[in-house]
Parts: C-alpha cells; sequence; structure tokens
C-alpha cells in the first residue's frame, strides 16, 4: 500500500490490488487544542493493508477515525469496518437503499475476489451500523465541512466528497486515467454524463482529484480525463462498439470494459 500525504489534513492510501484509493481526512479544532475528527472515505482491499491502518493513522500523527464514508457501494470501497470494527459507515442515502435492497452483494462481491486471489480474511465482512446522508450535502468535521454531491452512472447510487480547505476532491469511481467509465446498465449513460458535468465546477476549484481507482490527478490532469469521457461517453452513443477508447486506456481490460457499457446499451432499450 502506498501512502502520500496530500495535505496536513489529508492522506491518501492507494491498495497494491485494484490501485483502489483511500483517503483519510481530519479536522483539528483550535480550542481544545490538538483535538479534532477524522473520516477515512473508502478503503484499502488487503487484509494486510486494512491490518495495518489504525497504526499508520497513529504514526502520521492522524486522531483515531470518527466514522467510516464510502463513496458508493461497490464492495471494494466498503471494506473499512475490517480494519475499524466498531465505526459506523455513512453513505449517500443512494447507497444505503441499495445496500439494503440487494443484502449480501458486497460480501459476495469481496468472496468471490478473495477466491480468485486466494486470499484469506479472519472473518466475513459485516456492515454494520450504516447511516444514509443527506446528497447534496456538508458533513461537519470538527469546525470544518465536507461537500457531499451526487454521483451516478457508474453505479446508480453514490456521492464525490469534496474537501474544500485542503483543496482535494474524492471522487468515487469516476475520472480515473487508467480506467474508461464503466457504465451501470440501466440508463446509466445519462446519469454518467450528467455525473461528469455536476463534478466539472469541484475540479476547477481543487488542486487534487483522487479517483476510485487509479492515480492521483492535478486539476489539469482531471480535467482533461473528463473531457476524454464525456467525448467517449458521445461516441459510444453515437457508434456503440465502435466507439474509439480514450488514448493511453485502450488495453485488454479497458477493451472488455467497452463490450459491457456496449452491452448495457441494448439492455436499456
Ligand atoms: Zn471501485
Amino acid at each position: 500500500m502506498r501512502a502520500q500525504a496530500l495535505h496536513p489534513d489529508v492522506l491518501l492510501l492507494t491498495s497494491a490490488v485494484l490501485a483502489v484509493n483511500c483517503v483519510v481526512v481530519r479536522a483539528t479544532l483550535q480550542e481544545p487544542a490538538g483535538e479534532g475528527e477524522a473520516f477515512v472515505i473508502d478503503s484499502p482491499v488487503l487484509p494486510e493493508e486494512l491490518d495495518s491502518l489504525p497504526g499508520l493513522l497513529e504514526q502520521a500523527g492522524f486522531p483515531e477515525p470518527d466514522g467510516l464514508l464510502a463513496t458508493h457501494g461497490d464492495w471494494d470501497h466498503l471494506l473499512g469496518r475490517l480494519a475499524f470494527p466498531g465505526l459506523a459507515l455513512g453513505c449517500a442515502e443512494s447507497t444505503l437503499s441499495r445496500l439494503q435492497a440487494r443484502p449480501g452483494e458486497a460480501q459476495r462481491g469481496l468472496r468471490d475476489f478473495d477466491e480468485d486471489l486466494m486470499i484469506e480474511r479472519p472473518g466475513p465482512l459485516a456492515l454494520g451500523s450504516l447511516q444514509g446522508l443527506p446528497v447534496p450535502g456538508r458533513l461537519d468535521i470538527a469546525d470544518r465541512e465536507l461537500e457531499l454531491h451526487p454521483t451516478g452512472g457508474h453505479t446508480e447510487d453514490g456521492m464525490a466528497v469534496l474537501i474544500g480547505w485542503a483543496g482535494v476532491l474524492v471522487a468515487g469511481d469516476y475520472l480515473s486515467a487508467s480506467e474508461i467509465p464503466s457504465i451501470h446498465d440501466h440508463g446509466g449513460l445519462d446519469a454518467y454524463a450528467e455525473t461528469l458535468e455536476r463534478l466539472r465546477p469541484l475540479v476547477e476549484r481543487c488542486e487534487h482529484v483522487i479517483p476510485g481507482h487509479g492515480p492521483l490527478l492535478d486539476r489539469e490532469r482531471a480535467s482533461s480525463v473528463l473531457d476524454e469521457d464525456v467525448g467517449y461517453l458521445q461516441r459510444l452513443r453515437e457508434q456503440g462498439s465502435q466507439a474509439q477508447l480514450p488514448e493511453g486506456r485502450r488495453g485488454r481490460v479497458q477493451r472488455r470494459l467497452h463490450a459491457q457499457n456496449v452491452a448495457g446499451l441494448g439492455s436499456a432499450q
């Protein structure tokens, strides 16, 4: 797992598998000095990465986290409870509905992944206490606020988290420089395009953009990924399977995602 400090209050942890990004954010109070709050957004994937998380935060001088947040309900973003079993998991109300409507989906996703990679875990994933957050909305953290913005299209649920004072956007599974847009198959194309337009002004306000998977982006690179993705969605709509993939994202796995996107278009009609 790779750790990078993006700001005194923001730590980026990138899992060695799937390049999943986990972000830890804290805010410190002036009075009483030194006290504050912290949240862990999304999660690394490997058991040893999750085990090392509490110690790593302590070493970095971060307070013990007060809660977990998930950008969306895909299993690879929901593993925070394996590192911090006592904490509640906050998510968009759209994610809460999804998790309640499809119980066991995350556990199955994790189990299949672990089976494929022969990963052993001490116990099953329990999502524990879930808290649906109004999105768009704001979440208090010490004397600061996180902005929560709705996302959709990759899945039907989700939120992006803007850490305004640090100039960091945690985008969820959007704006990845290594993955093409992966679209949920029921009307996801329009929702995805709308999400990108909603993210555009947020990107403009940030120094750093963190996608769910793949490298950290500066504002300029994030804007160009956004434009490339808008272009890809337009071609996908007009040309279907013939649509050209964004440059630098044309490998085998990306072509497979593209084929899934094309198949999804068919099922939406
Ligand atoms: Zn993901």
